[in-house]
């Protein structure tokens, strides 16, 4: 059993995205726990303020270091002291995730993942408790919470159990450091245009070669950076 825990200024979003589909069955039949913690409800302020302005100036909201703090301790103080964990903070600044990443990351009991929002957060909280920063792309998102859903959606998804078959994930897209070859299923024709021969053929050795050089002649096409790198 995998545990996720996640710091988010809106709790509701991340439950919602997680509680459907393979995710959501992998919580009820408990190959994993997704718990998510509101950082609001560790403001000290009367109005539950958990943002102020930037010192040195400029635009918009940092999200203060105190109740993040408050709040982890508080996860922390309700997990498994022997727990092998990881705190990762979603944030544009941090390298791009990868397949390989995500492998790294299945490997730990527990997963905590703060989500940003506004301008981001204070740096010092990020020096006390972050052991990594986490990108989804090179692009900007106003929070972390749809980073924090993907993530833990991608590893969640390789935790024993989660999905039916181990061969769901060993042959497909990026694992192999290469794209997965392209599948069909009924009909064996659409709009003029016919299932390759050889998946018809049922001769296994032939299907495993083909798909290996369909996965190559893809990974070419699509991704070439794939071939010119370790994923
Ligand atoms: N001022 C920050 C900067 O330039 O690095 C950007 C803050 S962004 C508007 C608000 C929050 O969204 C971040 O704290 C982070 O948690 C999340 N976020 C935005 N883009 C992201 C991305 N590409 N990957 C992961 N998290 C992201």
């Amino acid at each position: 059993m995998m545990r996720f825990d996640i710091m988010t200024l809106f709790p509701e979003l991340v439950s919602y995205v997680l509680g459907e589909s393979i995710i959501g069955r992998a919580q009820r039949s408990g190959h994993i726990e997704v718990n998510t913690h509101h950082i609001r409800d560790y403001s000290k302020d009367k109005h539950r303020r958990v943002d102020d302005t930037p010192y040195g100036g400029g635009k918009g909201m940092l999200m203060m270091a105190p109740p993040i703090y408050d709040c982890y301790t508080d996860i922390l103080a309700k997990s498994d002291p022997a727990a092998r964990r990881r705190v990762v903070y979603m944030s544009p600044r941090g390298p791009v995730l990868n397949q390989k990443k995500v492998k790294e990351l299945s490997e730990y009991d527990q997963l905590i993942i703060l989500c940003g929002h506004y301008e981001g957060v204070d740096a010092r909280i990020i020096e006390e408790i972050v052991d990594e920063e986490i990108s989804i792309g090179d692009f900007v998102l106003t929070g972390g919470e749809i980073p924090a859903c993907i993530l833990t959606d991608a590893v969640a998804r390789l935790v024993d159990g989660v999905l039916a078959d181990p061969v769901c994930y060993e042959n497909e897209s990026l694992s192999a450091g290469l794209v997965e070859y392209p599948q069909y299923t009924r009909p064996a024709e659409f709009r003029g245009r016919a299932v390759p021969e050889v998946l018809l053929s049922g001769h296994h050795a032939n299907i495993e070669k083909w798909r290996a050089a369909e996965a190559l002649a893809a990974t070419e096409r699509l991704r070439p950076d794939l071939l010119k790198k370790e994923t």
